[in-house]
């Protein structure tokens, strides 16, 4: 009898909190983090008698620009639903989200694995208001075991993005590419901070096992998973617990499983989520909205080029390696910076590296963005035409570039402050240092010698060395001129 083999069914729920200053209903501020509990709230927010909503039009524009960055259609008549369920930290007793009009469907966005790319296609894209913090009185800040629990509602209304996935990921690795691109693409949009930590990205998973016999296991969905890292470890549990039942010959509960970081296992939930009759209606207070054509034509003008364009582009355009295509386009800032280094004249490789371990290093060390450094990329291009015409060694480069970073100023002018110059060196020294290497490098001086490099290529050559001995204090055409005079010296 053939073994039984297996295939992981992923589709994953993300959860953007969007960058609005105020809540998707109300005029609250947004900011609930720092502030004290229950200060940021309102009669529409906390769902006293008589308040109503009304949307937040800035939360529907990053839910059209998030919508139409990952290829959806938008739909010009939406609408909102009442989801309705019994929680503390939900202070109306629903929750405003949408329901069988959202906000975008049919989307897509490519992942990329290994030298591969996969696409992955969104179901939907709808908004929906946050809950608030249930805050219970135990070492481990868990429900079980508190001798009570607190509520702050400042952050019950802040508006969500939920970006749902088809059931497309085969496995925990492509479910972390998968979050790791929406994180991404929700920071070049400047849509949302997409921080996991703080929980302004948020993962609900959805997992089964597909039996070489037939059998397609039930779907399972996976709860609170506060990192990447949780995710990958949650799904893989599941998926050795899933596939052990089905080897057993047991069936698979449809169930709604809480994952336990500390103890590495999920567990069934018997919580809210079992009783899973929301009685959606639609929200009475609130109208059909109208997304206007303009308004979609507008934010998809202000659209920048998604991270996995620019990804590819640094491939297949630019010929870079894989790893530098992927970590100069993690940051949009960055990859614009590097394009416009390239723009102002500079090779393009040349450009890559410097940016990779330079620019990015010195981003590193001391937290700044790219727009607060003294250099610009004209900059930067600037300091690179002098190494690449030989006039700059890369080692004095370098040091010219840290001195213009430190003071903000032009190359010319650091390049005086790093003591190097174009004929900084005398035509006495030159000539030993062009003699020398002349003299050690014999078989491209006699190809030179002798007329038969016709491609210039042994002379770069050449130059190259003698300016890394001098550290580029010599203007290029100095040098070649002291190579053709010695050269004429071995004639005569
Ligand atoms: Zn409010």
């Amino acid at each position: 009898m053939m073994p039984l083999s297996f295939e992981t069914v992923i589709g994953l729920e993300v959860h953007v909190q969007l960058a609005t200053e105020s809540k998707l209903f109300c005029s609250c501020p947004t900011a609930y983090i720092g502030s004290e509990p229950n200060t940021n709230v309102c009669p529409a927010c906390l769902g006293l008698p008589g308040s109503l909503p009304s949307l937040n039009r800035r939360a529907l524009e990053l839910g059209v620009k998030a919508a139409l960055a990952l290829n959806c259609s938008i739909n010009c008549m939406t609408k909102f639903h009442r989801k309705n369920y019994f929680y503390p930290d939900l202070p109306k007793a629903f929750q405003v989200s949408q329901y069988d009009v959202p906000l975008a469907v049919s989307g897509s966005m490519p992942i990329f694995l290994e030298g591969k790319v996969k696409n992955i296609n969104i179901t939907r894209l709808h908004l929906e208001e946050d809950a608030g913090k249930l805050i219970h009185e135990t070492a481990d800040g868990r429900l079980s075991g508190a001798a009570f629990s607190l509520v702050d509602y400042n952050r019950a209304g802040v508006p969500l993005a939920e970006i749902v996935s088809e059931p497309e990921l085969s496995s925990p690795e492509e479910a972390r590419e998968y979050v790791l691109m929406i994180r991404r693409l929700v920071r070049y949009l400047e849509v949302s901070d997409g921080d996991m930590e703080s929980g302004s990205l948020r993962v609900d998973a959805n997992i089964s096992q597909k039996c070489s016999d037939g059998r397609w296991g039930s779907r399972v969905e996976i709860k609170n998973v506060n990192s990447l890292r949780a995710m990958e470890r949650a799904l893989e549990y599941e998926t050795i617990r899933q596939r052990g039942l089905l080897l057993k010959g047991e069936e698979i509960v449809q169930e709604t499983r809480h994952w336990d970081d500390n103890s590495g296992v999920t567990r069934s939930s018997r919580g809210k989520e079992e009783a899973h009759d929301y009685r959606y209606f639609p929200e009475p207070d609130l109208p059909q909205i109208a997304v206007e054509r303009t308004l979609v034509e507008n934010v998809r003008e202000s659209l920048p080029e998604p991270p996995w364009k620019k990804r590819e582009k640094f491939a297949r355009e630019w010929r870079l390696s894989p790893a530098d295509s992927a970590s100069l386009s993690e940051n949009l800032d960055v990859a614009v910076f590097l394009e416009n280094v390239a723009a102002s004249g500079a090779d393009r490789q040349m450009a890559a590296n410097w940016v990779k371990t330079d620019i990015l290093r010195v981003l590193n060390e001391t937290g700044l963005a790219v727009g607060d450094l003294q250099v610009g990329p004209e900059g930067l291009a600037s300091l690179l035409a002098h190494v690449e015409k030989g006039s700059l060694s890369n080692t004095a480069a370098k040091d010219v570039l840290d001195i213009m970073l430190k003071k903000g100023i032009a190359v010319d002018d650091a390049m005086k402050e790093a003591g190097v110059k174009a004929g900084g060196v005398s035509r006495e020294s030159l000539l030993g240092v062009v003699a020398k290497v002349l003299g050690e490098n014999a078989a491209e001086t006699a190809l030179l010698f002798s007329g038969e490099d016709t491609s210039g290529k042994k002379r770069k050559f050449l130059q190259g060395l003698i300016m890394r001995e001098i550290r580029g204090q010599a203007a290029p055409e100095d040098v070649s001129a002291m190579i053709d005079r010695v050269l004429d010296e071995m004639k005569g």
